[in-house]
């Protein structure tokens, strides 16, 4: 590698893909200076400035070139580009294939790694693919109160950061990288990067989870990062004092409403429906801060624009509010009201959409929303899809439960049919090779 590039990463406290990035170029072994804007002022301002206006951490910069946030590092990072900048050496030629594995896990989420736990186990050396969202999404928490075994509650990335460490003590291998297809028409698999590296695999598990929809409104993609954000605990201390709007009517929209009680004048929850899809436990929360007058709720209530600039962050939301629900289906309703609403930063949080494209053509069979179709059921094989070879776990198949211990067990689950699968095929290849194989029983 030829001389390695100033790398420079604005950081703040409780800021997770704050970490991804450290942790990127830590896994690049790649050397950076970090700032701290967190109560810095002066530092806060030099960050915006030389950040062009944005307003939220990380920035990322090269040998000065201003990279961005995570998602900007890791788009970048995804073409291989970042690697240019840095002046790292692809290994292999495009096409080629880089190595053989037995297992290749799709994701660092806790369903991704349980998988790598129990595989690494197993003797079946994963290889694990990080993703877009190295940790998954419970690296965007700061409290896991119901994963057993904690019963003070522990951070998300501290969580995740201990799987991994448990993961390569059994001798799993983490990769940053995303995988762009699985060609499934031949065996072993072809498992291709969106950089170019290539690997082939004997068996695949996704465990690619799913990612933050968005509402492809106006304003959205000027805004995003800007006074927008998916990601309550990651930007919330950013917009301290200014009235937030949150957007969504589940667990995720109550969580985080309740969060950004610590740093806003007033949140406020914009709901598309009169009930909410949230848990009890969540609703009685939200409901006790509406009691304390931290969290004011507009049912039957959506945003159709956000308004602002990247240089002032969100202005005001223009929304409408129908009694009867839905409102943006009902806009020429007479009863359907228009109206604008200052805020000074908006949160979405609106469910996901899992991450699935890389096994289109496989023949994976999906639901209508993208969701992997598994075995399910009793007895073994509940995580096999129908290709034999393929196996899913966790959020991007379970659209119901979608909690960390249940990823975590169909994670464990997956390894072990993934396990028996591995088993029979060497005990197939060793037949065919006319070695005599004892019977089981
Ligand atoms: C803010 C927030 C708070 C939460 N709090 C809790 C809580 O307190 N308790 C709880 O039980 N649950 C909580 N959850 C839910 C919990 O985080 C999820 O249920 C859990 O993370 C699902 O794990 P997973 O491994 O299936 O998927 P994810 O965590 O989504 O991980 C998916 C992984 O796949 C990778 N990936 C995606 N596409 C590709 C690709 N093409 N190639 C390779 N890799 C890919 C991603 O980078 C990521 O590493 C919370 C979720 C959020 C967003």
């Amino acid at each position: 590698m030829s001389e390695q590039p100033r790398v420079e990463i604005y950081t703040k406290e409780d800021c997770p893909y704050c970490e991804k990035a450290k942790d990127l170029f830590d896994a690049k072994g790649i050397e950076y200076e970090t700032y701290n804007v967190t109560g810095d002022d002066e530092l806060f301002e030099e960050m915006v400035e030389r950040a062009n206006g944005r307003k939220t951490a990380p920035e990322v910069f090269i040998d000065d070139e201003l990279i961005g946030g995570w998602d900007d590092t890791s788009a970048l990072d995804e073409t291989g580009e970042l690697d240019e900048k840095l002046g790292i050496e692809r290994e292999g030629e495009d096409g080629e294939v880089l190595e053989h594995r037995k297992l290749i896990i799709a994701g660092t989420g806790i369903a991704g790694l349980t998988a790598a736990i129990y595989a690494g186990r197993g003797d079946n050396e994963p290889l694990v693919i990080e993703g877009d969202e190295p940790g998954g999404q419970l690296t965007l928490t700061t409290d896991v109160a119901n994963y057993p075994g904690f019963p003070e509650g522990i951070g998300g990335p501290e969580l995740v950061n201990n799987m991994k460490e448990q993961a390569r003590q059994f001798g799993a291998e983490l990769k940053n990288g995303i995988i762009e297809t699985v060609e499934a028409s031949s065996r072993p698999f072809r498992v291709e990067m969106t950089n170019g590296d290539v690997y082939t695999a004997d068996a695949v598990i996704a465990a690619s989870g799913a990612s933050a929809r968005t509402l492809g409104i106006p304003g959205e993609d000027e805004l995003m990062g800007y006074g927008l954000s998916t990601c309550a605990t990651c930007d919330g201390a950013f917009f301290r004092g200014e009235d937030m709007l949150v957007v969504g009517g589940g667990d995720a929209a109550m969580e985080e409403a309740t969060f950004l009680t610590k740093f806003a004048d007033t949140v406020y929850i914009a709901h598309r429906r009169e009930e909410f899809r949230a848990e009890q436990y969540w609703v009685n929360r939200v409901h006790e801060k509406v009691e304390e007058g931290e969290i004011e709720i507009m049912k039957n209530t959506e945003v159709t624009e956000l308004h602002g600039s990247q240089e002032e962050g969100v202005d005001y939301v223009t929304l409408v509010e129908n009694d009867k629900g839905h409102p943006t289906d009902r806009l020429d309703d007479p009863e359907t009201n228009e109206f604008e609403f200052d805020v000074g930063a908006v949160f979405f949080a609106i469910g996901h959409t899992p991450n699935t494209e890389y096994l289109e053509g496989t023949g994976v069979e999906m639901d209508d929303e993208g969701y992997l179709r598994t075995q399910g059921g009793d007895g073994g094989g509940q995580t096999e899809t129908d290709v034999p070879g393929i196996f899913g776990a966790g959020d991007v198949v379970d659209y119901h439960y979608q909690q960390a211990v249940t990823a975590a067990g169909m994670g464990s689950k997956a390894a072990l049919d993934a396990d028996e699968y591995l088993e029979d095929l060497e005990r197939t290849e060793s037949t065919s090779d006319g070695e005599v194989v004892a019977a089981d029983d």
